[in-house]
């Protein structure tokens, strides 16, 4: 099979260190496999959305020599794609409306199990959807993070796929689109370790192929917290992209030339040696 990798950024503010590690983390593994990457822009949130970043992220990622094979898949026009996969599982009898609100679901351990919902239906409040989560373990090899299991019911409970305001979830639009765009591997940050088994589940509900997964370490902030693009925190400079571009590979623990004075070199010469299984399998490191 070709290899097919993603970066897939959410417009909530500039590219930032931690999101330029991903991007680098995931275009190596794609060209050293003499596979294809691609780019997914995770617009499905428009609250959390800060105009003009879906645009500021796609122009600063050539700058830093990271080119992608396709124009972008924004998941804001996938959202006939993501219906008809949500009214597959409603068809199934997997989802149900839910009315329980934080407070409520945090009251019994935070945690939403068995369909049974604590509120009682609202005539006058749309529901949030939910996927059932059965009793069982989904596990999985990730390619850095070794062996992973999680026990869907008691580890994620059933999980919002449809959100009160009509919005599909994550979740949902993540698999659909991995699916649709063929991608063979998720490269990605460790953040979205825990989320892994819940998409497995939900690629089995909808018959959708699992690809690998390989989940590189989060950038820490100074205070050991994620570097997060919705804080604004540490964006990097497409218009001096050696620097942060060399902090990045060095994060990943690549070794690249100490002359090369392009970013296209640098990554040239990252690709020469560079191997998959050596990236640190760290689950966090500081940035
Ligand atoms: N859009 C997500 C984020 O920026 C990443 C989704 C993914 O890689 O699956 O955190």
């Amino acid at each position: 099979m070709n290899y097919r990798g993603r970066f897939a950024p959410s417009p909530t503010g500039l590219l930032h260190f931690g999101s330029l590690v991903a991007a680098v983390g995931s275009w190596l593994c794609a060209r050293h496999a003499g596979g294809q990457w691609l780019l997914r822009v995770d617009d499905i949130d428009p609250p959390r959305e800060v105009a003009g970043s879906a645009q500021s992220i796609l122009a600063a990622l050539p700058a830093f020599g990271l080119v992608a094979d396709a124009p972008p898949l924004y998941q804001s026009q996938r959202q006939a794609a993501h219906q008809e996969a949500f009214d597959r599982l409603r068809a199934a009898g997997l989802v149900f409306p839910c009315w329980c609100s934080r407070a409520q679901l945090a009251e019994a351990g935070g945690f939403h199990r068995d369909g049974h919902c604590l509120a009682q239906p609202q005539a006058d409040r749309p529901p949030a959807w939910r996927l059932r989560a059965p009793d069982l373990a989904v596990a999985f090899d990730d390619a850095l993070q070794g062996r992973q299991q999680q026990n869907l019911r008691d580890e994620a409970g059933d999980f919002v796929i449809r959100r009160v305001e009509g919005l599909h979830a994550y979740h949902l639009a993540c698999v659909v689109d991995d699916a649709f765009q063929g991608i063979t591997e998720v490269v990605r940050g460790t953040d979205l370790l825990d989320s892994t088994a819940r998409q497995i589940w939900l690629q089995r509900c909808l018959s959708l192929p699992t690809p690998t997964y390989l989940h590189l370490p989060l950038a820490l902030d100074a205070h050991g917290r994620k570097l997060s693009k919705s804080e604004r925190a540490h964006p990097v400079d497409p218009a001096d992209p050696v620097p942060a571009l060399r902090r990045a590979l060095a994060f990943l623990d690549v070794q690249t030339s100490a002359t090369a004075r392009t970013p296209e070199a640098l990554l040239k010469a990252a690709l020469d040696g560079f191997e998959p299984a050596r990236l640190p399998h760290l689950a966090a490191r500081p940035a």
